[in-house]
């Protein structure tokens, strides 16, 4: 035999042998390739929907703890007292209709590799992949003072539902000149932009029904989203009445006494009227338990198929994933949940997952007709997701006031879209 004969055998053989090492396709086995997706919001409801769009023949099953979904997109302006809290829900009937299995239950466990999903009630799913995307959850006890008793005095309504109606039944029941204090976290966090555009629509509902009261906010950061737009029109349109203290400037609250709601900084002790404090996070706890999350609370994931990087055949989307550059919204969310999708058809079908851009926007509401965005465009760049440079941007400085009004609409333009698109 040549020695060009024996190096082609060689590699011949080499190649087989890595082959039996590579899980053979779902598709090639025969039976319908099995995905369960925990978690019904912004991320997985999208992605199940996406699945079963990219490929009819994949038998996909939700699961989610909730028979109706609150979005806590617009969830600020019900704080504001300006829509009600029914405008943010949404029900399963529409993604069922489309042939997903809905389980309406918690998944409890995973067992990785047996590849499958255990629920409230003890019974396992089997899945050939399985999509995470349960949000976040509280890091009770992160904050000294701040546990879920707390909660109920001081609301954090970064979740939406009852927290968002007990923080504004506490604003509609404080008498004109009280002192409402806002605490927002360190990052990374649920929606950069979301403590600010709250602040706004607080200030608004004050500046329009109890005009001698104060808004502070005390943050645990220098620096935050669309931070000059939201200045400018602080002073614009809310001077006097909305403070904003930095880090820097003794903003961060370090405990908090709930009976008296009372938020303590190195600098000073806050007596408010109503405290709303929105404490650090982390990934939904089935992350955790399915040993996706790494130290920081948050989940690693390859850029290309949000597959984890701590367990094969999991992958994690949404608030969850450390997805990088790119900032915890919904719009992210969705996105992220159909390129997931469309990696995971390709993965159970034996290719290879296409190379994806996604593209985040995130409008804020300052008031009613004020918005302002930022908008950033990213792709996978050393193994995370990066801002593809020069993508991105935020609203002009000095712009016209039609144009913000222009933006408000967009904003709620968008909010329609992606939850018909999502729940419709
Ligand atoms: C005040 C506020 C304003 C915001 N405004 C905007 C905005 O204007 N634009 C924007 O893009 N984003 C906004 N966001 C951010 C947005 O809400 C989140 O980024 C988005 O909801 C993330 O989607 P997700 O699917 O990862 O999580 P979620 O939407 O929270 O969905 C997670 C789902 O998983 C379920 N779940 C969790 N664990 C389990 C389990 N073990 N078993 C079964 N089900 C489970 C939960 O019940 C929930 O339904 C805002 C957030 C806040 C707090």
């Amino acid at each position: 035999m040549n020695a060009g004969r024996r190096e082609f055998l060689k590699s011949a053989v080499a190649a087989t042998a890595s082959a039996a090492l590579l899980p053979v396709p779902a598709f090639a086995q025969g039976a319908a390739p099995r995905v369960v997706v925990v978690g019904g919001g912004f991320a997985g409801a999208s992605c199940a929907r996406a699945l079963r769009t990219a490929d009819p023949r994949i038998a996909v099953t939700l699961v989610e703890t909730n028979a109706t979904f609150t979005a806590c997109p617009f969830s600020n302006v019900v704080i504001g007292g300006l829509r009600e809290l029914s405008a943010q829900q949404f029900t399963y009937g529409r993604v069922a209709a489309g042939g997903i299995a809905v389980a309406r239950t918690s998944a409890t466990a995973v067992d990785a590799p047996a590849r499958s999903v255990t629920l409230a009630d003890g019974s396992r799913l089997p899945y050939d992949r399985l999509v995470l995307a349960p949000g976040i959850d509280i890091r009770w006890g992160a904050l000294p003072g701040y546990d879920e008793a707390a909660a109920g005095h001081m609301p954090h309504a970064w979740r939406a539902g009852e927290q968002t109606l007990l923080l504004r039944r506490q604003l509609e029941a404080m008498p004109d000149g009280g002192l409402v204090v806002i605490a927002a976290p360190a990052n990374p966090f649920r929606c950069p932009p979301g403590p600010y555009e709250r602040a706004s629509l607080i200030a608004h509902y004050l500046k329009t029904k109890k005009p001698r009261s104060k808004l502070i906010v005390l943050d645990a950061k220098d620096a935050f989203s669309k931070q000059r737009l939201f200045l400018n029109a602080w002073s614009e349109l809310y001077p006097g009445l909305l403070e904003w203290v930095p880090l820097s400037k003794g903003g961060q609250v370090t405990s908090v006494e709930a009976a008296t709601r009372t938020l303590v900084t190195d600098f000073g002790r806050h007596q408010a009227a109503v405290a709303n404090v929105i404490p650090p996070q982390k990934a939904g706890r089935i992350a955790e338990v399915a040993g996706v999350a790494d130290r920081s609370g948050w989940c690693p994931i390859d850029p290309v198929t949000f597959e984890s990087k701590l367990q094969a055949g999991i992958h994690v989307i949404g608030d969850a994933a450390i997805a990088g550059a790119m900032p915890k919204s919904a719009f992210a969310a969705n996105a992220q949940a159909k390129t997931c999708a469309a990696a995971v058809a390709r993965l159970l079908a034996g290719g290879t997952p296409s190379v994806p851009k996604l593209i985040n926007t995130c409008y804020s509401l300052v008031a009613p007709d004020y918005g302002i965005s930022v908008a950033g465009v990213y792709h996978p760049s050393g193994g995370q997701l990066a801002e593809v440079p020069g993508s991105g941007g935020v609203s002009p400085a000095g712009a016209p006031r039609a144009s913000r009004a222009l933006e408000a609409a967009l904003a709620e333009g968008w909010f329609r879209t992606i939850t018909a698109e999502v729940f419709g």
